[in-house]
């Protein structure tokens, strides 16, 4: 199918797609990577009178280290994110997940800002940036604000930015020393959109959780963290037992659909076996002394 007709415009500075983005409201579409939009403008599921190019605008496809998170530009490829170096070393949440993300091609166009503006229940990179605790910074004219994972995700496609707003970097809070993590997803191929998604960081001390967190995807309507289950292997070794009974707080926590692909029962199954394995796998990697 083809797109309805629209507008398009390629502003070169992050003023210049501002600009158009207050003149055009609701009217106007960010195209980043164009993996989820152009499928959706083929499919003519979405409608907008003006595209707003963004991808020559310079300055929004960097990766910084700073005080304890990475700043990642909107336009960093994910591809580019997942070979990162400050990534590999300080992100390795995010580092792991990112090979599940559709496909090659898909991650060396589709950009880290797409992925979370577009707020896709079932994706990746909206889970991890929920489990770390990280947020995104949007820009209008109106000004800059930073906005918690915990509030930027509303519902399926729909996040908190306003239409006058870019998102123009994500901010990852960086690996502590001692700290293990593990991301988990079940699909019925590789590259296709998980039915199942978790992924948890969690802190140790003495053999001991001290914090934990675990976010869950595919089977909610946004990336949900889930402090009932956190609360549950706080405190104490993460034994077998724990981490089934964890899972199991999972499965209830979650409100997932009868899917063509998948029933609610099976969906909550998953969300069960899921947080388990990942929290024993993030117990042994804190144990065994977290990331380098
Ligand atoms: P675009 O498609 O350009 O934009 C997506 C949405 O975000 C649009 O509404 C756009 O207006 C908005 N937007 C983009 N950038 C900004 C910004 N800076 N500020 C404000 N709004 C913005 N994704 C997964 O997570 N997991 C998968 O398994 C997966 N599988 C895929 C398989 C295939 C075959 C394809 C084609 C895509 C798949 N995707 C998957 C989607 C892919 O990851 C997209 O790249 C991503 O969802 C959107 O990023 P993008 O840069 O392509 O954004």
């Amino acid at each position: 199918m083809k797109p309805p007709p629209f507008d398009y415009a390629r502003p070169a500075s992050v003023e210049e797609a501002l600009a158009l983005l207050a003149e055009h409201g609701d009217e106007a579409k960010v195209l980043a990577g164009g993996q989820s939009l152009v499928p959706l403008l083929n499919m003519r599921f979405a409608r907008p009178g003006i595209l707003v190019d963004v991808n020559r605008v310079p300055g929004l496809d960097e990766i910084a280290e700073e005080d304890g998170r990475v700043r990642v530009g909107a336009l960093v490829r994910q591809a580019a994110f997942g070979s990162s170096d400050a990534v590999l070393r300080r992100l390795p949440l995010a580092a792991e997940c990112v090979p599940h993300i559709g496909h090659f091609v898909t991650r060396n166009r589709g950009t880290v800002g797409g992925s979370i503006a577009h707020a896709d229940a079932r994706a990746e990179l909206p889970v991890v940036l929920a489990a770390l605790g990280g947020s995104a910074v949007a820009a209008s004219r109106r000004g800059t604000r930073t906005i918690a994972a915990e509030e930027l995700f509303v519902t399926h496609f729909t996040s908190a930015l306003a239409p006058d707003e870019l998102l123009v970097e994500t901010l990852w809070p960086a690996a502590a020393p001692g700290a293990g993590f593990a991301f988990e997803e079940f699909a019925l191929r590789t590259g296709d959109y998980a039915l199942g998604m978790a992924a948890c960081g969690l802190r140790v001390q003495a053999g001991r959780v001290t914090e934990a967190r675990v976010a869950v995807g595919a089977a909610v309507d946004r990336p949900t963290l889930l402090p009932q289950v956190a609360a549950i292997v706080t405190g104490n070794a993460v034994e077998p037992q724990a981490a089934r009974e964890a899972g199991e707080a999972a499965s209830r926590a979650v409100a997932p659909a009868d899917g063509v692909h998948a029933s609610a029962a099976y969906q909550r199954h998953l969300a069960a076996v899921l947080v388990e394995r990942v929290l024993l796998r993030a117990f042994a990697s804190a144990v065994a002394g977290g990331p380098p």
